[in-house]
């Protein structure tokens, strides 16, 4: 693989490749030709602990709902180190509806964020590979379990169990679903209640995801934390639950 450094020198603007480095320890490893796979080792992901990956989501959230989103263009470096490695600060155990895009809502770019989307947001054997492979290889600091308002996977769950929908599949992925939703509180607003069904689902699935050994493990560390999440569609506001708050 050529060095980055020629490929600097053999571009017309490799002044402005140094410029666009913010980290020092970036440029020197540019400056002495280290390679690609050297300098991309070097990147750090954006958060070095679960409270600032916690921060970093919440400011981003707020950039969001206020319409000052940053542009989150890459240069030419930046897309040539992302071949190699990537540093995700936060993994995003979310819901596949249309009208909750993860990065956009955090107002996060390329590489940012380490995202499993699935309908109902559902910890089972398949979303937590996901989740154990982020935990293990890269240096995410942060899961979160993401619900959202209106949850049309949350809402047939709290239907009657009997009738199916006539897909196997899905009947399956409700079966995860319906113990959050079986029990709860009488509540006659609608809206009401079907927020308190998809927060007793967020908190459904990040106790399963706190019960996964590997996660655990990460979290006994202290270098990981499990936190979930409300997101309101009609606002763009993510509230964000975690210690007591996520206890069912
Ligand atoms: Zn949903």
């Amino acid at each position: 693989m050529p060095k980055l450094t020629e490929e600097m020198e053999a571009s017309a603007d490799g002044a402005a490749w140094t410029e666009c480095l913010a980290d020092e320890r970036l440029v020197d490893a540019v400056k002495r030709g280290a390679s690609m796979e050297e300098i991309a080792k070097l990147r750090d992901p954006a958060a070095s602990s679960p409270q600032e990956a916690v921060e970093r989501l919440k400011e981003g959230n707020i950039r969001f709902f206020t319409g000052k989103t940053d542009p989150h263009v890459l240069n030419m470096y930046d897309r040539r180190s992302q071949i190699l490695a990537q540093t995700p600060f936060a993994i995003v155990l979310a819901c596949s509806d249309s009208r909750v895009p993860v990065e956009t809502v955090f107002d996060q770019g390329p590489g940012d964020l380490f995202v499993v989307r699935v309908a109902g947001n559902v910890a089972e054997p398949v979303t937590m590979a996901s989740v154990e492979y982020a935990v293990q290889h890269l240096k995410s600091q942060l899961v979160m379990v993401m619900g959202h308002e209106g949850c049309g996977a949350v809402e047939a769950a709290m239907g009657p169990a009997g009738e199916g929908t006539g897909s196997d599949n899905l009947d399956q992925l409700l079966g995860l679903i319906r113990p959050a939703v079986s029990e709860l509180p009488s509540i006659r607003d609608k809206k009401a209640l079907m927020r308190e069904a998809v927060v007793a689902n967020v908190r459904l699935q990040a106790q399963q995801v706190m019960d996964n050994a590997i996660v655990r493990a990460a979290v006994e560390k202290g270098r990981l934390a499990v936190v979930g999440a409300f997101y309101e569609i009609g606002s763009g506001v993510v509230d964000f639950f975690r210690g007591e708050e996520l206890d069912p």
